[in-house]
């Protein structure tokens, strides 16, 4: 754990909205419901029926109306959505221009034939249409499922088959570094032999004509004839807003279901809270619609508070490596939301390149996704923001719906501290338990476990209640098994140490991924690392490394290799020391951009992979397979 710590106050210092949250957390967040437009009152505000619980039960809402309707009198002509293409292309979307595509879109639903429960899967890319049908869906009570649009045919039959979506809406094509890929012919291949889908309402993004399949409708000539009137749908509060896949970095994804007021009152809140929204603000969220972050930092949480933000299409290092600061730069971005993934990556490539863009604008900057390595925070600190920016590490998954663990400027002024989630947000019980479910004392090793139900938190799994109380309740009685290793340390701020099911045991010792990999990358020549334990006959197991190397990286080959050793042995012990370290030039990562470490144990382990359906580039693994053929045959010639 890193002991330099950093305070940046945005002058918010409010501390009755915590005192709020602990005398009684339900009515805490009844009184936070309340800032949402509600058309009916609710007259019980939890019902706990454990595992299952009922926010705001008898209250009526519309998510489409909350994020559209409610700005039509005062931001009509504030941009919502400051669209960039991959090539550049731009578009303005104003809060009048998404009311009236969503309304008539909802309408084209209707006609279709989708009725309220119905499912409908998105397989769209990065496009202003990709919202326009999620609220589409909201505003009439379908349930989106939205599908990450880099997904094969094969990973999106199994999502389209388990959800039963009897329409599809997706494009002629989408761009992914410069090529174009055409989902058409994916979405065909994938609902192949799946009667039930009936209609497939495709978004033209070419001039070259598509030859109509009998299920197939044309976007725009269905909008054209739509009325630009539709009602919202009064919905109970927990009726279904959306099924999400998770991203499957640990196994088969889970098809998470959430609901209406419970999940918008989540967020309402924490975007509040974490970005300090105002309505000058731009924010910026680079994560796919197509994962969590997408659904609720670039979709409802931002329209519901009437904000400004960018999308961009396209990956953040296409054309080039300066993407992302070009549009931070050029639209004055002053907030800035994405993934340690994306800042190692920036990181390997060095400070000249946002150094030659004016990043002023920004005031405040996030992540989410993974554990932040120290090293990368301090570096997003300083040459990022300035050392002038409050840095929001956001700790959630697609199950809770919204941020659980994160600094909260936009409400209170903590020192933070680089590495750590900080504080659960108000109104949740979130702590440290061990193998039987006692909660730890501060500073030692356990799972991450959320005692008490939060509005955000998942209905169900889709279909499979008994998978959804396996999965997350039944390592431990009434409490919600997040999956994850964690520490709190004495001054109650979360360090989060990887995945529970990646814990290093060695010699007796329980050691998180993240301690091992920060480690790693602390040393100045290291981009990424991922580690991961492999069965041992003497020591039962036994540590093995991957790195990256950084672009400009001094020293390579053995002295590099008996440097990090070093640095594993001072920072964290010698029983640490990886027994193996493989230089390699990409690690496998899931589309969402998380390492997947049992993609490298496999391999480490002369194993099968298993399930990769949401494995990012297969060649990754291949260079991973290689360094390791490679090392071990030199490792044999030594030896002989
Ligand atoms: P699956 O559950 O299918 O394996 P996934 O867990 O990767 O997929 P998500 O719900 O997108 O799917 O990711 C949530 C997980 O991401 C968390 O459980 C945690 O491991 C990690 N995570 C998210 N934010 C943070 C953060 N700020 N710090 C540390 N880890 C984080
Ligand atoms: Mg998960």
């Amino acid at each position: 754990m890193s002991e330099d710590f950093y305070e940046i106050s945005l002058g918010n210092f409010d501390t009755e909205t915590r005192r709020r949250s602990n005398l009684d957390p339900v009515l805490f967040w009844d009184e936070q419901a309340k800032k949402l437009s509600w058309f009916n009152q609710w007259t019980k505000t939890l019902e706990w029926n454990s595992p299952f619980a009922k926010w705001f039960i008898g209250g009526k809402i519309n998510a489409s109306y909350n994020t559209l309707d409610v700005h039509q009198t005062t931001r009509a002509k504030k941009p919502a959505i400051l669209w960039e293409g991959e090539d550049g292309t731009n578009r303005t979307i104003t809060y009048a221009d998404l009311y009236r595509d969503v309304c008539k879109f909802a309408n084209v639903l209707k006609s279709l034939g989708v009725k309220k429960g119905d499912r409908v899967t998105i397989y769209l890319p990065m496009v202003p249409e990709l919202p326009v049908a999620m609220l589409a869906c909201a505003r009439i009570g379908a349930i989106h499922t939205v599908v990450f649009s880099g997904f094969s045919a094969t990973s999106l039959r199994d999502r389209i088959d388990d959800s039963k979506s009897k329409v599809i809406v997706t494009a002629d094509v989408g761009y992914r570094r410069g090529n174009s890929v055409n989902l058409k012919e994916i979405i065909d291949d994938a609902i192949n032999e799946l009667n039930f889908v009936e209609h497939v309402v495709v978004l033209k993004r070419t001039e070259v004509s598509l030859l109509l399949g009998t299920k197939d409708k044309l976007w725009h000539e269905l909008m054209r004839d739509s009325s630009e009137e539709c009602e919202p749908e009064q919905l109970e509060s927990t009726h279904p807003l959306f099924i999400l896949y998770t991203s499957g970095t640990t196994g088969k994804p889970k098809g998470v279901l959430h609901g209406t007021g419970g999940y918008l009152t989540h967020l309402n809140s924490t975007f509040q809270w974490a970005f300090d929204i105002k309505d000058s603000d731009i924010f910026f969220c680079t994560a796919d619609i197509g994962w969590v972050t997408g659904h609720s930092y670039v979709v409802y949480g931002p329209l519901l508070h009437g904000a400004t933000e960018i999308m961009y299409e396209g990956v953040p290092d296409y054309p080039s490596m300066s993407r992302i600061w070009d549009i931070i730069q050029r639209y004055g971005v002053t907030i800035f939301y994405t993934t340690p993934t994306a800042l190692r990556m920036f990181m390997k490539f060095g400070d000249s390149i946002p150094n030659s863009f004016k990043l002023s604008s920004l005031r405040l900057l996030g992540t989410v996704g993974e554990p932040i390595n120290p090293e990368v925070w301090r570096w997003y600190f300083k040459t990022i923001g300035k050392s002038k920016c409050p840095i929001v590490d956001t700790w959630w998954q697609t199950e809770t719906g919204g941020m659980m663990l994160s600094p909260l400027p936009g409400l209170e002024t903590i020192p933070l501290k680089p590495g750590s989630a900080t504080r659960p947000i108000p109104g949740t019980d979130i702590t440290v338990v061990d193998e039987q479910g006692n909660e730890l004392p501060s500073n030692t090793k356990g799972y991450l476990v959320i005692r008490k139900p939060w509005p955000g938190m998942l209905l169900t799994l889709w279909g499979d209640d008994e998978k959804y109380k396996n999965v997350y309740w039944s390592k431990f009685e009434n409490n919600y098994y997040s999956g994850d290793y964690a520490i709190k340390d004495s001054d109650g701020y979360f360090w989060l140490l990887g995945r529970a099911d990646d814990i290093l045991k060695v010699a007796g010792h329980r050691i998180g991924t993240a301690e091992l990999e920060n480690s790693l990358v602390s040393h100045g020549d290291i981009a990424e690392a991922a580690v991961c334990g492999i069965p041992d006959e003497i020591k039962g197991e036994v540590i093995v490394a991957f790195v990256v190397l950084k672009q400009n990286a001094k020293k390579i080959g053995s002295i590099l290799r008996t440097e990090l050793i070093e640095t594993i042995r001072n920072g964290i012990g010698p029983i640490a020391t990886p027994q193996q370290i493989y230089f390699v030039t990409k690690l496998p990562k899931t589309r969402s951009g998380k390492i997947m470490r049992r993609v490298l144990k496999a391999i480490a382990s002369n194993e099968k992979i298993g399930d990769v359906s949401t494995l990012e580039d297969g060649s990754a693994v291949k260079d991973v397979q290689d360094a390791f053929t490679e090392l071990e045959r030199t490792v044999r010639e030594n030896k002989s």
